[in-house]
């Protein structure tokens, strides 16, 4: 059931109507429901009960530490792809030993940051990698606790710049490749083989493409054992798709229905790295509408809010849905519109000739499913402050993020 829904003609986010967010702290604003990051957590855990698992929160979704403690609290992990989100979980109380380190461009300083904090599993992307983390964890006396990200060339079905796990894909090793260089691993004094892990990509809505691939990494990690290379753990990355709009992606239960033959046959500890799913519907952008504005040929919407705040319409011509906050606007006529920001750039749009309740001048909307991906990639573009972030849990709410000053653009800057 989702947490934002109409009571008293007014969308609410749990039980706090968003009209009293925007009144306490402005638009645009981030708003997230605690109770949605509890059940999306907890229908992962139910999922896969049946097999010994780590859920590695993919933390670049949103690294906002409100929710990342959330989850964290709950017993997630998180899957990193920085030296940044290290700092991130740590601060937000993930334990070390349930953190993955993913990523193709790995710095030494950050191996030697996440060696010294003692994580979970570093998900190795080449040759070339393997080789520096081994001379990084050799010179610390230690050895560094290794997977290999396999390419298991499978077409996830989704848009081109969020598929990872085709062969013409920058990220993981081809699953050709993989024995050689996890028995060249094997004999490397600063490495520790832990595992094998894939990840496709990202907002995938149907099962096949995560069957297909979880069947060549266990035939992969058959291979291995044959020669002899153990491990203790398959991770089999995140990708599962959200709604938006009329999408139908597979619950936890069923992704879980379509890895778990795989997965119990192998007997290995399963890691799990969603990122989207966990945190996606869990979020809106509350914003304003300023101004209605005619042209020839179309009707615009013109919103508080802009690419800077939530880029992902302008860069993967993402749909996200966007509902007037007040109920009565959803009875009266509809109209065809772009919703657009204030920002400089004909590419800045939250929806293109959509087609949705009329709203006046004023109004409140909420662009949903705006949990991740969102936040997390807003910027300053045309000296705009990001917005604040609000933790709705129940009745209650907690600015988590206030928003940003004018002050906040220049700190750090100086002036010769
Ligand atoms: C981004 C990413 C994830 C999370 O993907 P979602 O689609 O958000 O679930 C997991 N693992 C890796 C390696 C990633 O890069």
């Amino acid at each position: 059931m989702s947490q934002f829904a109409y009571r008293s003609g007014e969308l609410c986010c749990e039980g706090v109507p968003l009209r009293r967010l925007a009144d306490t702290t402005g638009t645009p604003t981030y708003v997230y429901s605690a109770a949605t990051l509890r059940d999306s957590y907890a229908a992962y855990e139910r999922a896969f009960r049946e097999v010994p698992h780590v859920i590695c929160y993919a933390l670049k979704a949103n690294g906002s530490l409100a929710v990342v403690s959330t989850l964290a609290r709950l017993g997630a992990g998180a899957d990193i792809v920085s030296g940044g989100e290290l700092f991130l979980a740590l601060r937000a109380g993930v334990p070390p030993g349930k953190i993955i380190f993913s990523g193709v461009g790995k710095t030494r300083e950050e191996m030697r940051e996440a060696l010294k904090a003692g994580i979970l599993q570093f998900n190795v992307e080449s040759a070339s990698e393997l080789a520096a983390l081994d001379e990084v964890a050799r010179a610390m006396g230690t050895r560094a606790p290794v997977a290999l990200r396999v390419n298991p060339d499978v077409d996830p079905q989704t848009h081109p710049y969020i598929a990872t796990g085709l062969r013409t894909s920058k990220f993981g090793v081809p699953i050709a490749e993989a024995l050689q260089l996890y028995e060249r691993a094997a004999g490397m004094d600063g490495l520790r083989i832990t595992g094998a892990q894939m990840h496709i990509g990202s907002q995938l809505t149907k099962a096949a493409p995560f069957a297909d691939a979880v069947a060549r990494l266990g035939a992969l990690v058959k291979s291995l054992r044959e020669r002899s290379v153990e491990m203790q753990s398959v991770d089999v990355g995140g990708g599962l798709g959200i709604v938006y709009d009329a999408e139908t992606p597979p619950s936890p239960a069923e992704y879980a229905a379509t890895l778990l033959p795989v997965l119990r046959e192998l007997g290995l500890t399963v890691l799990l790295e969603p990122g989207r799913s966990l945190v996606g519907e869990a979020g809106v952008l509350l914003s304003r509408v300023l101004y209605r504005k005619t042209t020839g040929a179309k009707q615009f919407v013109v919103v508080d809010a802009a690419m800077n705040d939530l880029i992902r319409p302008s860069l993967y011509q993402a749909y996200h849905a966007i509902r007037p906050v007040s109920e009565a606007r959803m009875a009266g006529p509809t109209e065809t519109v772009d919703v657009v920001g204030p920002v400089c750039e004909s590419g800045d749009f939250l929806a293109r000739e959509r087609t949705m309740p009329r709203v006046e001048e004023n109004d409140l909307v909420a662009v949903m499913s705006a949990g991740a991906y969102a936040f997390a990639m807003a910027s300053n573009y045309n000296a705009r402050p990001r917005p604040a972030e609000v933790l709705v849990d129940g009745d209650r709410y907690t600015i988590v993020r206030r928003r940003e000053t004018f002050e906040d653009l220049v700190a750090g800057e100086t002036v010769p």
